[in-house]
């Protein structure tokens, strides 16, 4: 499928409020207050931090794609992540990282900026991705650094915050994750938890208290359905779901099973 980001902005050099990680406690209200205001003229893109609402005819005048940009990890963005998402001797270079801005619907129908920080062999196919996403109004609620929640996966799939790196081993391997390699992307994750069955018939649901979200028969907002946008563009796109996984189901997760 042919996509139209050819005007896509690249910010290789943010300007003075194109990446300012008004950091939140994580459990404040994402739709905030009034946009950061630039002493130059900025783009309307960068008047707006991540987690902020963009009235819709902020973004409907300049075309939603201008809020959409892949650049190299900025000082301000990396330095959040030491220690967190980018643990010391972590193995990935930093120069392997992109940042990725964009805009996301929540399921209430408002525009706010989100980010993400991913591979760069990935970076601008996911801008790609949650551009179609956002023009067609799929909802996510929150997408913030899980760096936020002290890359604690738990605690930020509590808050149902959509996010990609953050640097783990598999359970009980040395194996990377493809998380910590930026190939992985976890959407909505409260709605869509993680559940495998333990030998000696334990369960586990990841986050816990998302069990009631695990009887997919049920209708409730933010859920992944084998077949909608979100799920299509995704797999078109090379990513593997982790709901259809045999012996788990990972239903927030689309990995990248490329090389
Ligand atoms: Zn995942």
């Amino acid at each position: 499928m042919p996509f139209y980001l050819s005007s896509f902005v690249l910010w290789s050099a943010m300007t003075c409020c194109a990446i300012r990680p008004s950091l939140p406690s994580p459990a404040a209200d994402a739709s905030c207050g009034a946009p950061v205001e630039c002493a130059n003229s900025a783009p309307a893109a960068l008047t707006y931090s991540p987690g902020q609402e963009v009235p819709d005819h902020v973004w409907q005048q300049q075309g939603a794609a201008v809020f959409f940009s892949v650049s190299e990890l900025p000082d301000s963005i990396f330095r959040i992540m030491q220690g967190k998402s980018y643990k010391a001797n972590c193995g990935i270079p930093r120069t392997d990282l992109r940042y990725v801005r964009c805009l996301h619907r929540t399921a209430e129908g408002k525009a706010v900026v989100g980010e993400l920080v991913v591979n760069k062999r990935i970076a601008q196919t996911v801008a790609d991705i949650f551009l179609q996403l956002f023009e067609n109004g799929y909802p996510i609620e929150r997408m913030r650094l899980v760096d936020y929640w002290d890359a604690v996966d738990e605690r930020a799939m509590r808050a149902n915050n959509t996010s990609a790196f953050n640097f783990r081993y598999i359970s009980h391997t040395r194996k990377i994750s493809k998380h910590g390699l930026g190939l992985a992307i976890d959407i909505n994750p409260l709605y869509n938890p993680y559940y495998k069955k333990l030998p000696g018939g334990k369960s586990v649901c990841e986050p816990s208290t998302a069990t009631r979200y695990l009887d997919r028969s049920r209708r409730f907002p933010y859920k992944i359905i084998p077949g909608d946008l979100c799920h299509r563009l995704f797999t078109q796109h090379g990513f593997q779901w982790g709901g259809s996984w045999k012996n788990s189901k990972d239903y927030q997760h689309f990995e990248w099973a490329g090389n």
